[in-house]
């Protein structure tokens, strides 16, 4: 989020001094303490906080479980290349999301690991 713009020699960036000042305000936030002061929040209000594993949750059908690039049909549009599902990309992001938080919740880390590692296998399958 905050990488240079300045480019190369050859290559000038453009509105370098702007996006200078946007890196400093980004960095000024203090990212790092975000973590960990939401999971004490959420504490203190009595609520959990879990991390899940964003990998291809905006890939994956929450209709069916099929896991494919080609159901991003842009990056607005999810359109399931198997069973026909559509909806909002980000809305099936944290509709899967939301089902691995509930899983984490349910079974433990385990359970998670192991169903990640299912849906990795199919797309390594997919791709080979
Ligand atoms: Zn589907």
């Amino acid at each position: 989020m905050s990488k240079s713009a300045a480019g190369t020699a050859e290559n000038p960036g453009k509105n370098v001094a702007a996006k200078s000042g946007l890196n400093k305000a980004i960095l000024d936030q203090g990212w790092r303490e975000f973590r960990p002061q939401l999971d004490y929040k959420t504490a203190w209000k009595g609520g959990m906080l879990f991390a899940v594993p964003p990998q291809y949750t905006s890939q994956t059908c929450p209709g069916c479980g099929h896991v494919s690039a080609d159901n991003r049909q842009s990056q607005a549009v999810f359109a399931c290349v198997e069973c026909g599902y559509e909806n909002n990309a980000d809305v099936v992001g944290a509709i899967n999301v939301k089902e691995r938080g509930h899983r984490l919740l349910a079974c433990g880390d385990g359970a998670l690991r192991l169903s990640m590692k299912q849906e990795l296998a199919e797309v390594s399958q997919l791709s080979s």
